[in-house]
Formats: structure tokens, sequence, C-alpha cells
């Protein structure tokens, strides 16, 4: 079997910048399988579904495609040094998501989707059957306690709400998407952790065997590093 690597966490700890470059390292595919519950969540949204109306969610989770992908940039634009040549894209039915679904509204819903039988049965099976076509990095919340509890390395990244509602600042600014105050980050992320932690199905935990690194004040190098070590040693 291809190796996996899990990596789970709280909104915010990093997770999507470091599997991306822990990915990179290691030569695997990358999975962000918070962007397939967002892109469900856009989806949902846009249709005008009611957030609790679950047949009608479930309808719609199976009848959409997701479809995500690494997509390398152009040769010429890298530099040696550059360490982030791949842009991660997202798709839901035809129509390409990847910017929308960070927004602060889908941001907002995400978790109530995710916490939806239905969208968790039919999104963990379209994540299973990315670990059958190669070596893969996934992160999300229950990736080393359901998808892929048998994967050679789970990390558990966590870090402070204070630093986490930083680094989400950041990347708000650096997608150009309207700015919110740190205040707010703090009261929606710790709104988020404990929703993700106190649903009934999944919940987010870390696996017994999973790694916990906690990421306060250490860089994405660092941290990637730290990581890759790991899976080598
Ligand atoms: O990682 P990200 O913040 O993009 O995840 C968005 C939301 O998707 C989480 O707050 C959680 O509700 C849900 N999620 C999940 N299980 C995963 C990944 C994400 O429930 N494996």
């Amino acid at each position: 079997r291809q190796p996996i690597v899990a990596i789970d966490g709280p909104a915010g700890a990093g997770k999507s910048t470091v599997a991306r470059r822990v990915a990179q390292s290691l030569g695997l595919m990358h999975l962000d399988t918070g962007a397939m519950y967002r892109a469900v969540t856009w989806r949902v949204m846009e249709a005008g579904i009611d957030l609790d109306n679950e047949s009608a969610i479930a309808e719609l989770v199976s009848q959409s495609q997701i479809y995500l992908t690494n997509e390398p940039q152009a040769e010429s634009a890298l530099t040696p040094q550059d360490s982030l040549p791949l842009r991660y894209r997202v798709w839901i039915d035809g129509e390409d998501v990847t910017q929308v679904i960070r927004s602060q509204e889908v941001t907002g819903n995400v978790s109530a989707i995710a916490a939806q039988p239905a969208v968790r049965r039919e999104l963990v099976k379209q994540q299973q059957q990315w670990g059958c076509q190669g070596g893969i990095v996934v992160e999300g919340r229950d990736i080393g306690t359901h998808v892929f509890p048998d994967a050679e390395l789970k990390i558990f990244l966590t870090a402070s709400v204070q630093e986490r509602a930083r680094r989400r600042q950041q990347d708000l600014k650096d997608q150009e998407l309207p700015i919110v105050s740190l205040e707010q980050l703090e009261q929606d992320i710790q709104q988020r952790d404990i929703r993700d932690s106190t649903r009934a199905l999944a919940p987010l935990r870390k696996a017994t065997d999973a790694i916990e690194v906690v990421t306060d004040g250490l860089s994405i190098t660092d941290v990637t590093e730290h990581i890759v070590n790991l899976y080598r040693t």
C-alpha cells in the first residue's frame, strides 16, 4: 500500500500550509479534506437550502461532483528558493470555488454541514478513494481516527487560539479577502473548536497513536522539517 500521512488538528493550526509542504518534500499528493466540507457548504448555501434540511443536503451531496487539484504554476515563475510551487484549486459542479470557500459566511456554516451523517459518509468515501491512488498527505479533523486509522504517520497539529487567529487574519490578507478583527476571529475559532469536538460523529480528537506538534512560535519550515524527519525515521 502507498504511504499515508494524516495531519489533524483544530481550525487555523497551520495544517494546510504544512501539509502542502510536507507533501512536496516527500513527493506525495496532498488532500485538504476541510476544502471538501467547505465546497459542499458553499453549494448548499448557493442552492438556498436551509442548513438543517438534512435530507435535501444529503441529496445534493450525493449528486455533487467535487474536484481538487494541485495545479503547478508555470515553471518560469519559479525561483529555486520558491518552496510553494503548487497551488491548490477546488471545484464543485464545474464552479471554481477555491477562494469563495474561505469566506466568513462559508466558514461560519461549515461545522453545521460537516456534522451531518450523510455528508460525512459521502466525503469520507471519496477521501478513502484518494488513498487508493497513491501516497498522500491528508489533513482534516478525523483522518487519523476515522478516515485512515492505519496511516503510517499521524500528526496532531495545534497552536494557541491567539496564534491561530493571527494566522487566519494573515490568510485573509494574503487572499485579499475582507479583514476581520482578531477578537472576532478568536471567537469564531473557539466556537468552531467546540462544535467540531463535541459533535456526535467523528469529533475532532487526537488519535491515541498520533504525535502532537504545538506550533506556537515555530516557523512553517520548522514544522515541515520536523514532520518530514518523523516520517523518515
Ligand atoms: O480545515 P478547515 O478549517 O478548512 O475545515 C473546515 C471545517 O470542515 C471544520 O471546521 C470542520 O467542521 C470540517 N471538517 C471536518 N472533518 C474534516 C475536515 C474538516 O469535519 N476531516
